[in-house]
């Protein structure tokens, strides 16, 4: 079955399916690797894919012309539905708009309550948990939560799992108690801080990491110690962690959550545009080691879209907010490259709740829980 029939019958197998999947044995997946990039923190059109004002020039100058460029993606105007990064994040999981709820009335914490794309792919193939990764900042616990959703759909058996500062700190802590090395008023410091970090899951599971992905964090600990003061920070952190997750894991699927542009809340624009730069720095690094790997190379779709864009009015007492509905906090876009992928500019709108049933159709499974279908034009 060529990849338009596929698309076209896993439309109807939207329609006619009420319930999830009837349980199959689950096949090998052979299909192409994912490695999607939240191009996060909201970014606007004019930073990023303006062809002469970006300060991405690697994403706008060479990956854009190497596949399918939807210069206008867009977060629909619907009621309810806010400009942010949790929930823009959301949308590009589940193909859905308002597919989540609080985690706890306390926080501002969500969680999905419609599967994720990371479901789909585990619930359809026999793939191990470490090759759906996600890989997330530090300071953002809010999204350690997206890796599986609650209610009755499919959950924490088809779970990615998460590399992050947080899951390395529940690593190192549990090595160092067990070791015991340490003096014992310390170690109980670090019991507290373990806790901490457990109880950090309002729904008290934290799944223990895969045998693969402990090794990852020996790895790690053996390079950049306990302190947390060798490793990069911010979003260089992310790229580190993406980078070794390629070479070490091999993911099927990898999403890199970036996000530093948002710090321009505190009102400092040179923040934001350097920060869109050393997402595009990254880009390079991991577009070059994915070029670079035989695992990766000619088997890889990219695809790169933030999760919202940010206000454009310059008469703003702090510009490049998000929060108010603004038209250009609702305009994003898309760069879509690889194999079984199409070259050319998309010159219609498109919709954000396309980006995840275009990644399932891309992948062979159907995101049938999704609103949005799989983008026109973007296969060859
Ligand atoms: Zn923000």
């Amino acid at each position: 079955m060529d990849r338009r029939s596929f698309t076209l019958g896993s439309l109807g197998l939207a329609a006619g399916l009420a319930t999830p999947f009837p349980a199959l044995s689950q096949p090998v997946y052979s299909g192409p690797n994912v490695i999607l990039v939240r191009f996060g923190g909201g970014v606007r059109r004019a930073e990023t894919i303006d062809e002469a004002a970006t300060w991405a020039p690697y994403l706008r100058h060479s990956l854009a012309p190497r596949g399918t460029f939807i210069p206008d993606l867009r977060i629909d105007r619907l009621e309810g539905v806010n400009t942010s990064h949790a929930e823009g994040t959301l949308n590009l999981l589940t193909g859905r708009y308002l597919a989540y709820r609080k985690l706890d009335a306390a926080s501002d914490r969500l969680e999905p309550t419609e599967p994720t794309l990371f479901e789909y792919l585990r619930r359809s193939f026999d793939i191990p948990s470490h090759q759906v990764l996600l890989v997330n900042g530090e300071d953002r616990p809010q999204e350690e939560f997206f890796t599986f959703g609650a209610g009755d759909h499919f959950g924490v058996a088809h779970r990615s799992e998460m590399l992050s500062l947080h899951r390395y700190k529940l690593y190192r802590s549990a090595m160092q108690l067990a070791e015991g090395r340490l003096p014992e008023d310390q170690l109980r410091g670090i019991a507290q801080e373990r806790q901490a970090l457990l109880t950090a899951d309002a729904r008290g599971e934290t799944p223990a990491p895969s045998p693969e992905v402990q090794a990852f964090w020996a790895r790690w600990r053996q390079d950049f110690g306990d302190t947390g003061l060798k490793n990069p920070r911010g979003d260089r952190l992310l790229t580190e962690l993406s980078a070794r997750a390629l070479a070490e894991l091999k993911p099927r699927f990898l999403m890199v959550n970036y996000q530093d542009p948002d710090y321009v809340h505190w009102g400092n624009a040179s923040h934001y545009t350097r920060a869109i730069a050393i997402i595009d720095e990254g880009l390079q690094r991991l577009v070059a080691a994915a070029d670079a790997d035989p695992f990766y190379r000619d088997r890889t779709i990219f695809v790169i879209t933030p999760d919202c864009g940010r206000d454009a009015n310059p008469l703003a007492e702090v510009p490049f907010q998000h929060h108010f509905n603004s038209r250009s906090a609702h305009e994003t876009w898309a760069v879509l490259f690889g194999p079984g992928i199409a070259r050319g500019v998309i010159d219609t709108p498109v919709d954000q709740s396309a980006i995840a049933p275009t990644i399932a159709a891309a992948m062979g499974f159907a995101a049938h829980r999704a609103e949005g279908s799989a983008i026109e034009g973007a296969f060859l």
